[in-house]
Order: C-alpha cells, then sequence, then structure tokens
C-alpha cells in the first residue's frame, strides 16, 4: 500500500496543491481509499473526522474529473460532477475550504451551499456552473427546487458522517436527493460508525462496496492524555483556570452541555480577563464562523462550545479540550476530545465530573470499555468555596432548565436539528418529574413538506426532520 502521494501518480496540479498543503506521507484512510476511488468502486469508510478523510475521497474524485477540465466560461460546460454531502454547516464549509485548496491548481470549481445564510449568493455561483458542490441536505434540496442546481450529470457523490445525517433525521431529504442523480455513478459513504441503519443506507445505495476501516469506531485517540477530575460544580470554573496556567495552555476547547451554560460560562471568563468566545446554535451563523475564524487566527484563546455547534470543527493543534459539563452522550465524549491530539499531536482532555455525573460517566466507560478513574484536583489557596452540589444547581447551571430545547441547544434551522431520537437522560439528582421524561423534540409531526408537494421552508427547523424512530420504517416502505 503506498504511504507517499508521489506513488498515487496524480495529475501535476492536484499534486502541487498536496505539496503545498506540507503533507508528507499519506493518513491511513487516505492510503486505503485513494486506490479504491481512483478506480471508480464504491466505497462504505469508517473513519472519523481529523483522520484525513477529506482528502481520501477528495483527491481521487478530483483526479477522476480531471478528464473534465476546462477553461469555457459557459456555464453548461462546468456542470455539477460530484456531490459532498454533509450534515452540518461548519462541517460543509470546512469540507469545502479544503476541496478549494486541493483544486486550487485546477480549472475546476467548487462551491458550498447551506442554510441559514441568504441563499442570493449562493444561486449566483451555482448558476456560474460548478463540479464540485459541497452541500447540507436541506439547503441543497431548496436549491433543486428553485432549478439553481442540476444534478443530472454527477458522477460521484460522498456522504459524509452519514450516521450523523441519519441522527438529524435527513434520510427522507438524502433519498430525495439520490433520486435525482444518475443511477451510473460512484457513492462513497463515510461513517464514524457502521450501525444498522448505516449499513441498510449503503444497501439501498452503494453498488458492492469497498468496506474500509481504519480505526475502530469509538475508539479514542490514543496521543489524548485524560483526566477526570472530581469537583463541585461552583469549582468547575476556578480548576479550568488553575489547568490552564498550570500547564501554561495557549488555547482549549471547553464544552459544555446548553447553550445558556455556554453564554454564561464564556461570559464570565472574558470578565475574569481569558479571551473567551461562546460558539452555540443561538449565534448566527455569520458570528460562528467569525468565532471560528478568531481562534484559527489564535485571537481568541478559549472557545466555549456546545457540542452541536462543534461538530466536525476542523481545529487542527488545539492542546486541551475540557469537558465542563460530562457529555449527555458517550459518544459525544469520543468526538469531543477527538479535537486535541490530532494529526500526532499530543493533547489533553480534561473532564469536570461533579456529583450528579455518576451516571453519564458510567455510559463513557461502557463506550471506551475500559474504567474510568476519578482524580482529586489539588486547589491553589485561592479556591473558591464550593457549596455541595445539590444536582438542583447543576441544572441551574446547565442553562436554567425550562425548556428541554436549552439544553440541548436546539436548532433553529434546518441543519440545526437535536438528535431527537437520543433518550434525555438528567442527571440523577433533579426530582422534577419533567426531567424523567424522555427528551420530547419541539419538531412537528406533521408531513413533509415535500411529500406535500409545497416548497420546503427555508429558515425555520424543516418539517423534514424526524424522530429517529421513523427511520427504520422509512427502510423497510422501501
Ligand atoms: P479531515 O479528517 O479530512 O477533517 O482532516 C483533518 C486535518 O488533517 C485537516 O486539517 C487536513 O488538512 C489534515 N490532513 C489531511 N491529510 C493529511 C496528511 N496526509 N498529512 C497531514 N495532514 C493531513
Amino acid at each position: 500500500m503506498p504511504s507517499s502521494f508521489s506513488k498515487l501518480s496524480l495529475a501535476e496540479p492536484l499534486a502541487r496543491a498536496v505539496a503545498e498543503m506540507g503533507y508528507e506521507s499519506m493518513t491511513p484512510i487516505q492510503a486505503q481509499a485513494i486506490p479504491v476511488v481512483l478506480t471508480g468502486k464504491d466505497v462504505m469508510g469508517a473513519a472519523q473526522t481529523g483522520t484525513g478523510k477529506t482528502a481520501a475521497f477528495a483527491l481521487p474524485l478530483l483526479q477522476r474529473l480531471m478528464k473534465h477540465e476546462n477553461t469555457s466560461t459557459s456555464p453548461a460546460r462546468h456542470p455539477v460532477r460530484a456531490l459532498v454531502l454533509l450534515p452540518t454547516r461548519e462541517l460543509a464549509d470546512q469540507v469545502a475550504q479544503q476541496i478549494k485548496l486541493y483544486a486550487k491548481y485546477t480549472n475546476m470549481r467548487s462551491a458550498v451551499v447551506f442554510g441559514g445564510i441568504d441563499m442570493k449568493p449562493q444561486t449566483i455561483e451555482l448558476k456560474k456552473g460548478v463540479e464540485v458542490l459541497v452541500a447540507t441536505p436541506g439547503r441543497l434540496l431548496d436549491h433543486i427546487e428553485a432549478k439553481n442546481a442540476v444534478l443530472n450529470q454527477v458522477e460521484y457523490v460522498v456522504l459524509d458522517e452519514a450516521d450523523r445525517m441519519l441522527d438529524i433525521g435527513f434520510l427522507p431529504d438524502l433519498q430525495r436527493i439520490l433520486s435525482y442523480l444518475p443511477k451510473q455513478r460512484t457513492t462513497l459513504l463515510f461513517s464514524a460508525t457502521f450501525s444498522p441503519e448505516i449499513k441498510r443506507l449503503a444497501n439501498s445505495y452503494l453498488q458492492d462496496p469497498v468496506t474500509i476501516e481504519v480505526a475502530r469506531p469509538n475508539q479514542e485517540a490514543s496521543t489524548v492524555e485524560q483526566h477526570f477530575y472530581s469537583v463541585t460544580d461552583e469549582e468547575k470554573r476556578h480548576a479550568l483556570k488553575q489547568i490552564v496556567r498550570q500547564r501554561g495552555l495557549k488555547q482549549a476547547f471547553v464544552f459544555v452541555n446548553s447553550k445558556l451554560g455556554c453564554a454564561r460560562l464564556a461570559r464570565s471568563l472574558e470578565r475574569e480577563g481569558m479571551n473567551t468566545t461562546a460558539l452555540h446554535g443561538d449565534k448566527s451563523q455569520d458570528e460562528r464562523l467569525k468565532a471560528l475564524a478568531a481562534f484559527k487566527a489564535g485571537e481568541v484563546d478559549l472557545l466555549v462550545a456546545t457540542d452541536v455547534a462543534a461538530r466536525g470543527l476542523d481545529i487542527k493543534d488545539v492542546p486541551a479540550v475540557f469537558n465542563f459539563d460530562v457529555p449527555f452522550n458517550a459518544e459525544d465524549y469520543v468526538h469531543r476530545i477527538g479535537r486535541t491530539g490530532r494529526a500526532g499531536q499530543s493533547g489533553l482532555a480534561v473532564t469536570f465530573v461533579s456529583g450528579s455525573d455518576a451516571r453519564l460517566v458510567g455510559d463513557i466507560e461502557k463506550l471506551l470499555k475500559r474504567k474510568i478513574e476519578l482524580e482529586a484536583l489539588e486547589f491553589d489557596e485561592d479556591r473558591p468555596r464550593g457549596r455541595i452540589n445539590d444536582g438542583r444547581r447543576a441544572w441551574r447551571e446547565a442553562g436554567e432548565v425550562g425548556d428541554p430545547r436549552d439544553v440541548l441547544d436546539a436548532p433553529r434551522e434546518r441543519e440545526r436539528a437535536p438528535r431527537p431520537q437520543r433518550e434525555f437522560r438528567a442527571p440523577a439528582a433533579p426530582k422534577d418529574p419533567f426531567f424523567d421524561q424522555p427528551y420530547q423534540p419541539p419538531a412537528s409531526d406533521a408531513a413533509p413538506a415535500w411529500e406535500a408537494g409545497a416548497k420546503p421552508a427555508t429558515s425555520r427547523l424543516s418539517n423534514n426532520i424526524k424522530p429517529k424512530r421513523k427511520v427504520a420504517a422509512l427502510f423497510k416502505s422501501e
């Protein structure tokens, strides 16, 4: 198996772009997937973000499309030939940026479309003609409906982060989009896990795929030093500052479970003199991209984020990740700590565990299949005199719960949908019966707009987003 890009005989413009990116050798997913994709076969790849999977599909796909490369200004000479679908705007934006870099020295055009921002500039770009279109499903359907995107010449389709797309409830949208594509095409599916639903999706849409698995699903990055500190809720902020100081950390991600908790923590850290920005679902797309750019440029030291807002963010070399709150879903733990220790760098992942988090830590233990040792943190002299955590306090920290959407950083638009199938698990202590019930997503159960022949809404939570329990039924009805 080749490990150097030079062995791939990539077209000169692509090889030049790769060299400019500073890539020395292929990552495992690239070494396995690129030669297969170059043959035009379908691929089912298990790989997490951060493994180099974007280049693993983008480079061979661009290589195969080089035969269509032309300098004509006519849009007709630049039909969409490759479609890359992703679950979130941030992910779509980042993948599109990477593809632009790889295609930089070619005459192939690429564009990205996602919801939450004006359709007009996207429409103008689409009308000029693009060979590679990166999109989130909802917005792509809007452009298809508006006849801005024609997909009958697509040769490649990539379903990236397919598990996340199903989690969000994009299956009907995906089915609809795939129905517009030519049957004769190459389909590449990437997913962190091969759940039964992912396998069903693959069975329905992939032909004789080559399966590539580079890291066991839900595996922790071995380069990440992990600590779980037992603290009270009142001690968390102090603990965070102390570790940042003691370790001399320049930048870190801080994960919280609610958007209100996120905004509040960012504000209080900022007040205490730390250069902090919040990234959560209530921020506009523009604000979030700006926050991300500021963090990438090193203008911000701490990025406080919710899972939904941070999903898929491609930020390399973050020295540390703090789980200010233990995530509600154990899987999110793996995703969170995947932000550090990437591309061979070592990283630090610190989780603050307070009295009511035992069950959530137990879930992480089950997922990682190992025992987690809780450590005590030796505080500096000026540690806060914390009150005993009574659980209810934890909930207040988590966002003055009243509306469950606050807790889960629920979406305001279609791509920011919650993962409705997940059971909403409250920490053990609160006795309020509200929290003993499974989380009910706010999405309406009405028939999808497109089924009723209506134009899908563009700015609110999509009716297409349905609870996951319906996913299996959708497959069965095929
Ligand atoms: P991805 O998993 O595609 O999101 O990639 C994660 C990061 O790894 C991106 O910032 C890429 O630029 C980087 N990357 C991808 N391939 C390589 C490579 N062969 N060598 C070094 N870095 C890479």
